[in-house]
């Protein structure tokens, strides 16, 4: 037994019945800044970090312990503040933050109380290895192969790659239970976090074992801002990478260590295991080939985009900052259809996760209806759907006004809701004012000068005529739900000119408002009209046809709706043209 593992066993014994006695703020403390250096040793599946984290005391009293949690395969080794080590007991605290369903809780007795909005800096150190372990997903009845593919993190010789917060705590945290049995548990908890952390700094350098000059070392790649080289000194290459997230914004840090090929074009630099030298060609070509339509939106490419491969087909694509990790493919279409995504936060960046996020997801169907037609793109968003209507379910049998402005796409810290439910914001403002005009607004758009939730809205308020505030007001600024469309009525009359003219009521059921496509069936066509439906309202429309009309079709899938199994209204005509 070690120093450390003796004193902290004494320290549990002697603190047990202190702990119990107050209940810890795991929440007080902000991490703002991490300057941490990691040494990994993928043979070992060990992972060393020594360094420097700043904490800012965010609740309204003065703390005098911190609570610093890694993940429960790690070990704190020294905690200090200053030269002075500090007294703290270590604990497992059983949270699915952590792929291992627990972590290693250091409880620190501060030298003196840090009191509101003051800072406190820690130097620490800890180590562990990392395994694959998908512990939390097994214990709630998750199938381990399912469970295994979606926490693939390790630390191993063939392939390492660790993601942060939300799947493995390879840096220090502090979070409250998070509950995978139990309902958003896990949502908000790391919601939470990541709200928390969105402006914090971390700086981190990974080093991998030195190999002899002969040898090419691993690749190191991370998602920051990333420097990576290999130093030779005499016959031994000392790899290294060098990470910087400024801000972390809702980004997940993650590392990956493996032996990869590289191919390197001018607007990408894709990273493929040794057998995938092919199917990483064919995504670099595609991702040039997408790269027409994202200039035409997105502008000219600001950073390269970078790709690393997975290797594991079933997988799901990851990203961190600028790099993602995702199994390379030799379907160029679902090539196309990722790199769009990727080539997309090359060109355009913003701090906002529904405009950074949801312009990104808005390219891939931008991309689809490009390459296959407007029924593609909206098949491809209609996938996406049903990833945030439960959630908006949900809301809307309890609805409170406080719910609706921090679930707004402009506040929320769900990824459902600033991928999926914004791309089909960005969809609808591009069909409400025109693709020209959309373009010019996010060529307007300029993120070191978005300091309100309201500047988007207003490059694109000052490229229309028409009142978009309601939209805005519905959609972005707070969360009233979905609309639920239905045609109330239709009357059909014969004209002097033997076309016919339809006047259809459509009543919106939902509390938000849209535009929203009509289209009126006849033998052998359909017209459609667009139609601004505001929540809890109805709206008409006439629509002139060239025979008699028999159905009438509201929202062609593009407006996100509650309850679509009412959006078809059948015409029955007297026959009074014979
Ligand atoms: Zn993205």
């Amino acid at each position: 037994m070690n120093f450390w593992s003796l004193r902290c066993c004494v320290l549990c014994v002697l603190c047990a019945s202190v702990l119990n006695a107050f209940s810890l703020d795991r929440e007080a403390f902000t991490f703002t800044n991490y300057d941490l250096k990691i040494q990994i040793e993928p043979d070992q599946h060990r992972l060393g970090a020594r360094g420097k984290i700043t904490l800012r005391n965010d609740s309204s009293s003065s703390q005098k312990i911190a609570v610093l949690q890694i993940s429960s395969s790690l070990d704190w080794r020294s905690i200090k503040a200053g030269d002075k080590p500090l007294q703290f007991v270590t604990q497992p605290y059983t949270s699915d933050i952590d792929h291992t369903g627990a972590l290693s809780e250091a409880i620190v007795t501060l030298p003196d109380s840090v009191p509101p909005k003051s800072t406190i800096e820690l130097d620490i150190a800890y180590e562990g290895v990392i395994l694959l372990d998908a512990t939390r997903l097994t214990r709630i009845g998750a199938p381990e192969a399912r469970a295994n593919s979606s926490d693939w993190d390790q630390i191993s010789a063939k392939f390492t790659a660790v993601r942060g917060a939300g799947y493995v705590a390879w840096y220090p945290m502090a979070t409250d239970v998070a509950n995978l049995s139990e309902g958003d548990s896990m949502f908000e908890v790391l919601g939470k976090w990541k709200a928390r952390e969105a402006t914090s700094r971390m700086e981190v350098s990974f080093t991998t074992p030195t190999v002899p000059g002969d040898v090419t070392p691993a690749v190191t790649l991370c998602g920051g801002n990333e420097v990576h080289g290999v130093t030779t000194g005499g016959s031994t290459k000392f790899p290294w990478s060098q990470c910087s997230y400024q801000p972390l914004g809702l980004c997940v840090p993650a590392f990956i260590v493996a032996d990869y090929g590289v191919v390197d074009r001018p607007a990408i630099t894709v990273y493929h295991l040794p057998e995938r030298a092919v199917a990483a060609e064919a995504y670099a070509d595609a991702a040039e080939k997408t790269s027409a339509l994202v200039t035409e939106w997105f502008g000219t490419s600001r950073r390269k985009a970078e790709t690393a491969d997975m290797g594991d087909p079933d997988v799901a694509p990851f990203e961190s900052g600028s790099l993602l990790l995702t199994p390379l493919t030799t379907d160029s279409k679902l090539a196309g259809l990722v790199a769009a995504h990727q080539m997309a936060h090359a060109s355009f960046s913003s701090p906002r996760p529904w405009i950074d996020e949801g312009l990104a997801h808005f390219a891939q169907a931008l991309y689809l209806e490009h390459e296959k037609g407007r029924q593609a793109a909206l098949d491809y968003m209609g996938l996406h759907r049903s990833a945030f209507s439960e959630a908006e379910k949900r809301n809307a049998t309890t609805p409170k006004s406080e719910d609706e402005v921090n679930r707004s796409l402009v506040n929320t810290t769900s990824e459902e809701l600033y991928r999926s439910k914004s791309m089909y914001v960005w969809w609808m403002l591009r069909d409400m004012i025109g693709e020209s005009a959309l373009k010019k607004a996010l060529g307007a758009y300029r993120p070191e000068q978005d300091k309100e939730p309201s500047y988007m809205p207003r490059l694109i308020a000052a490229q229309t005529q028409r009142d978009l505030e309601w939209f805005f007001d519905d959609w972005v600024y707070r969360d009233r739900g979905l609309p639920d469309f239905k045609v109330e009525s239709a009357f059909p009359r014969k004209t002097m000119t033997d076309t016919y003219m339809i006047t259809v009521t459509v009543d919106n059921l939902g509390t938000a408002g849209a535009e929203v496509p009509v289209a009126v069936k006849f033998s052998g066509g359909e017209v459609t009209k667009r139609l601004e439906v505001r929540g809890k309202n109805k709206a008409v429309i006439r629509v002139e046809i060239p025979s008699a009309p028999q159905e009438i079709v509201v929202n062609d899938g593009s407006v996100p709706e509650s309850d679509v199994t009412n959006n078809t209204f059948k015409i029955e005509m007297a026959d009074t043209s014979k």
